[in-house]
């Protein structure tokens, strides 16, 4: 029989999702989880978290699975405001990230519990949530690092507060929007997700001194990581890379020059796992650069090389009115025009080049000559700049690859295949834009967003 009270409670969820259906999405309306102050979305979070907490794992995977369904919706729009407002990147390849969040970023299934069981009863180790998280994310992948780092941080039982880049603000709003929307529809409270109209360095400071944070994870550049390590709080950091790609003589050429350059170029070499220099062994140099050339792709002249260099790197800062544009668009600031089908720009430079040091998150790729896989194993090292981030290998050799791979010491390594297959884009395993290098969770998912709670029971419960 089912009570009075169940079916008043029904009614009352019913009729309250009714009156939320009509709220459709736009962000010129009012936007769910959006708040004038940071001090009001952290006691919103607050708030939201503690209804979170009386919630099951299955409520969980419900709500994720509507941010899934609402994501797939939605990336065409999210890609599409993401290149407006940031004027970088490409629309078909900001559609396929948010695809692959939406599909690849584990959920609940994430959590493991461990459990000891012997003659003194069972100890179990569970993950548990850490309340208010506090995530600052960046221009490069907006939409795609809230909704994946929400994902992850709702699996874990947690709350969120972002603190977007201001530089893409706009797009950053709309997916706290839309996943609030789709918390609400599937059931769930109100500001489990929280951000900010305005956000700014102030508001980013404010979020991590509030002693309702209690863990932070920062994806973008060194300062930021740099700020939250400072903090005094636990904070995961995820930070700058500069991959290098090597290629070996026994490597398949004709595929590491197309792996390279659909790599290098997916969107526009926003993304920080993105192949940003090539070091080819001599002897194969010539046959990879020729293969290269037939990929869509400008091979520049020195005079050339040094025009660009004066633009790209002025006075030795990055132009980042050039980050993620497309090459034809930075060829044509040199006085070089190009066909539409032109996406990336070849330099050949020697291994200390700027092009070749900088992260420049540009299509711009310079390849540098080696004498052989040791000298190439040197040349990557120094330009991954011990970021531990993410590094690339063309080769069949099992010896030098293990070599390379040890040399490195990097968070991704990927052999054979262009960079996304890193972050499970046509290579096995999940996915993640929030890789925490120089914190070493790695590729972080639900579990990196929880802590770890110990429950004995002595002398009972082991049943056999
Ligand atoms: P960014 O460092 O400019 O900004 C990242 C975030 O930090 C933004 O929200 C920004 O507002 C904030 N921020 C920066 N400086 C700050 C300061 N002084 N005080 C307070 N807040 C501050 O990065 P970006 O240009 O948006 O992104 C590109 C960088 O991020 C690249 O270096 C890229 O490699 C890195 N990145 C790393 C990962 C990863 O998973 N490791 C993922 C994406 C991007």
């Amino acid at each position: 029989m089912v009570k009075e009270e169940q079916i008043e409670a029904i009614v009352r969820e019913v009729l309250r999702r009714i009156d939320r259906e009509d709220i459709k999405l736009n962000e010129d309306k009012h936007q769910l989880g959006v708040f004038d102050k940071m001090e009001d979305a952290i006691e919103a979070a607050k708030d939201a978290f503690e209804k979170f907490s009386n919630m099951t794992l299955e409520d969980r995977e419900r709500f994720i699975s509507e941010i899934r369904k609402a994501t797939l919706e939605n990336a065409r729009v999210l890609a599409e405001m993401g290149v407006k407002e940031t004027g970088m990147g490409k629309v078909e390849h900001k559609v396929l990230k948010h695809q692959l969040v939406a599909k690849k970023t584990p959920g609940t299934e994430d959590l493991k519990t461990q459990a000891w069981s012997g003659d003194k009863g069972l100890t179990l180790v569970e993950m548990a949530p850490f309340g208010v998280i506090g995530a600052i994310t960046p221009s490069t992948n907006p939409s795609e690092t809230i909704i994946c780092n929400s994902i992850g941080m709702i699996a874990a039982g947690n709350a969120v507060v972002f603190s977007p880049h201001p530089g893409a603000k706009r797009v950053s709003n709309f997916a706290v929007d839309m996943i609030n929307r789709a918390i609400i529809r599937a059931g769930g409270p109100e500001n489990l997700v929280v951000s900010i109209k305005e956000p700014s360095i102030n508001t980013t400071n404010a979020m991590i001194k509030h002693p309702d944070v209690k863990l932070l994870v920062a994806t973008g550049g060194p300062e930021i990581v740099k700020i939250v390590l400072s903090s005094g709080k636990k904070a995961i950091g995820a930070g700058a890379g500069n991959p290098p790609v090597v290629v070996d003589e026994t490597a398949d050429i004709k595929k590491a020059a197309k792996d390279i350059i659909d790599g290098c170029t997916f969107d526009n070499n926003l993304p920080c796992i993105a192949e940003k220099e090539v070091i080819a062994v001599e002897k194969i140099y010539r046959d990879l650069l020729d293969e290269i050339l037939k990929q869509g792709v400008y091979k520049l002249n020195a005079l050339q090389i040094s025009k660009l260099e004066n633009l790209v790197l002025m006075d030795g800062k990055l132009n980042k009115k050039l980050v993620g544009k497309d090459a034809k668009v930075i060829l044509d600031q040199i006085g070089i025009n190009v066909s539409d089908d032109i996406r990336c720009i070849i330099c050949e430079t020697d291994e200390d080049h700027p092009f070749v040091m900088e992260e420049l998150m540009m299509p711009i790729l310079p390849i540098v000559k080696a004498k052989n896989i040791d000298d190439a194993i040197r040349i990557a090292v120094k330009a991954e700049k011990n970021n531990r981030h993410t590094a690339h290998i063309h080769s069949k050799n099992i010896d030098n690859i293990t070599r390379y791979a040890k040399a490195i010491n990097t968070t991704i390594l990927v052999k054979n295949a262009p960079s996304y297959a890193g972050i499970g884009f046509g290579g096995e395993g999940f996915t993640t834009f929030t890789i925490a290098g120089p914190t070493g969770e790695g590729l972080t998912s639900a579990q990196t967003f929880t802590r770890m709670r110990r429950c004995v029971l002595a002398d009972g419960l082991r049943i056999i």
